[in-house]
């Protein structure tokens, strides 16, 4: 049967990934005047996480209490448990600023009162600083924006429903890529002078997760194959109050922490007491100060001594705040709680550790360039800003901010004139022949049909998921990280070489092939990192190496080699003592 033609497109910029990281880097390339490819497996702008995001928006705007970004920026290494990246975390905390106002200006919808903006204190932070757009519409409103803002520059070309697949190196440079059209199953070849990946995170790889199908660590996978270097994989945050009963609908399951940073929910053990000081943290009863990390540790602690809820989490009560102040802090929501039998003057919720935002990542410097020319990243899927632990509020802040940062490199990258004609190109990104036959074989790959139902892939994702929720979760040792490794291996040689599925249009047994290949891949690099490190800091904790040990101040990297994985440990990037003032005024 002859084959249909390749699909042939090219550009200065590709993004892989269109939440806040893609399109802000977007709006920041074509601002500086290069074509862009806005690229996303799912719609433009509805896919990952950023959409998803209810709550806080960290930023020391000075609006609610006089702060200074360093002051932010202290908190994030305090919470980052000594292995931040300073570079980084001090881009996150200082360009912030400039980000989030951006946002103000292009009608974002952040909360107000009394002429300013609102700015609730979350745990970790030494003041109020996390801006918000009432009720629960944080993430919303921030995609809603920048999707306007890419809708209105004609540099920008969008295209939804497009998977890709692998990057092309040429020479050690990364060239373009090969991606899957969903809706029509056909491979797309795409020639670019500068890629970003900007695909976010890898919670999809727990059973217990907070995310969308989509993130399940492409743009780890992605990077990998391409040479480029991993940081801080073992670093997998579990958000303490996911929602876990009574059932219900059309909410988050991360809602509740909006409303414990306004009105202090209770967080009791299944036998009704406060339990986190006796896990050596101040009391909180009315407050709520104890990090992620923490809570998620006094929470499972809890249920492992037999203290739990009955759905096998902790509780947490709003039972003692006064039905007029709950209705004023939940608005809207309330009437959607009772929908669901909620009434939160007389139920409990029960919550428990769920898996939220991937700390480790792509290794890059304060450009967001990785190890290899010509390749960018941006956002959750970059590593080492946070360290061992996020801040509530830093993950969008650093979207916006890392995503800024990598569209003006790669414009940077991208050849001078305003067209991507092969003679605009740099020397070492190929003619669009040269280009086709270095993608042959993946292109091929992908147009090859395997047997349906020869490898129940779906399946297969869910017993992933299973073993990273079991031997890879908040509590890890050895023989756990061992289990792991082997199940690993095993479902790998069950998935093979071939991509399972037909070619048709949208075969949902090819996407899973797809996403099931990445997901091993980026599972092995998480188990390789937790079980070298033997001790427990922040999101890691090892039962069998309990503590925190000072010689492993150090971050991990992992590369991928010739089909083998090499683990380097180095020391964390520091930022020269005497750069920050940690002294300053904070000022309004
Ligand atoms: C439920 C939830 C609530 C949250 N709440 C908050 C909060 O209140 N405050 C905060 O700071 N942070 C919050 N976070 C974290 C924060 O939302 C994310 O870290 C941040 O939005 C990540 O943005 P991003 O652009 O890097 O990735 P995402 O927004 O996840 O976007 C990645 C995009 O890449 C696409 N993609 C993936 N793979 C491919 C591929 N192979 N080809 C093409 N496209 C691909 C996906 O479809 C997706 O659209 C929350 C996260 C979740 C899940």
């Amino acid at each position: 049967m002859e084959r249909p033609p390749l699909t042939v497109l090219e550009t200065d910029v590709l993004i892989v990934g269109a939440g806040g990281a893609g399109m802000s880097a977007a709006i920041a390339a074509a601002e500086a005047g290069k074509q862009v490819m806005m690229t996303d497996r799912s719609l433009i702008g509805r896919g990952g996480a950023t959409i998803m995001a209810q709550m806080t928006v960290a930023v020391a705007l000075g609006e609610q209490e006089p702060d200074d970004w360093r002051f932010h920026y202290a908190d994030t290494l305090a919470a980052g448990r000594g292995l931040c990246s300073e570079p980084l975390a001090r881009l996150l905390c200082e360009e912030g600023v400039a980000a989030i106002r951006k946002m103000d200006e292009w009608g974002v919808g952040w909360a107000r009162a009394d002429g300013h903006l609102t700015q609730a204190h979350a745990p970790g932070h030494d003041r109020p600083r996390c801006v918000y757009v009432d009720f629960l519409d944080t993430g919303p409103a921030v995609a809603t924006t920048l999707r306007t803002q890419v809708a209105k520059d004609k540099r920008i070309r969008r295209i939804g429903d497009l998977l890709i697949v692998d990057l092309l190196l040429h020479a050690g440079r990364v060239v373009g890529a090969v991606a899957l059209h969903l809706a029509s199953g056909q491979p797309v070849l795409i020639r670019a002078a500068a890629t970003i990946i900007a695909t976010g995170g890898l919670t999809r790889l727990y059973r217990r997760n907070s995310a969308s199908v989509n993130m399940g660590g492409d743009g780890y996978a992605l990077a990998l194959r391409a040479g480029a270097r991993l940081i801080d994989m073992e670093f997998v945050q579990f958000f303490p109050i996911g929602h876990l009963a009574p059932r219900l609908v059309g909410f988050d399951p991360i809602m509740w922490d909006p409303f414990r940073y306004k009105l202090g929910g209770r967080l009791l053990n299944g036998r009704g007491e406060e339990f986190v000081e006796s896990y050596g943290h101040q009391a909180e009863s009315g407050g709520y100060t104890v990090t992620r990390d923490a809570a998620t540790y006094a929470i499972l602690k809890e249920v492992e001594a037999g203290r739990g809820t009955p759905a096998g989490g902790a509780y947490l009560s709003f039972r003692h705040v006064p039905e007029a102040r709950l209705r004023e802090a939940f608005g809207p929501i309330i009437d959607r709680l009772a929908a669901n039998g909620i009434d939160l003057t007389q139920t409990m919720i029960e919550v428990a550790p769920t898996a939220h935002y991937h700390m480790g990542g792509i290794r890059v410097d304060a450009d967001m360039a990785t190890d290899v020319p010509g390749l960018f990243a941006a956002g959750e899927a970059v590593g080492g800003a946070n360290g061992a632990n996020r801040l509530s509020g830093n993950a969008i802040t650093e979207a916006l901010t890392f995503g800024a940062v990598a569209g003006r490199s790669a414009a940077a990258l991208a050849p001078q004139g305003d067209g991507v004609a092969d003679d605009d190109l740099p020397d070492d990104v190929p003619d669009m022949a040269a280009l086709t036959a270095l993608a042959e074989p993946i292109v091929d790959w992908l147009r090859a049909s395997a047997p349906a139902g020869a490898v129940p892939v779906a399946e297969m994702i869910v017993a992933l998921q299973d073993v990273m929720q079991n031997d890879v979760g908040p509590f890890r040792n050895e023989a756990g990280l061992h289990r792991a490794a082997d199940a690993i291996k095993a479902l790998r040689a069950r998935l093979g070489d071939a991509l399972p599925g037909d070619t048709g249009p949208q075969d949902p047994v090819r996407v899973d092939g797809l996403d099931l290949r990445n997901m091993l891949m980026v599972a092995e690099a998480v188990v390789i990192a937790a079980t070298a490190r033997t001790e427990s800091r922040g999101a890691h904790q090892r039962d069998d190496h309990p503590g925190m040990l000072d010689e492993w101040t150090v971050n991990q990297t992992l590369a991928w080699q010739g089909g083998q994985w090499t683990l380097v440990v180095q020391p964390v990037e520091r930022l020269p003592a005497s750069s920050i003032d940690l002294a300053v005024e904070a000022h309004a």
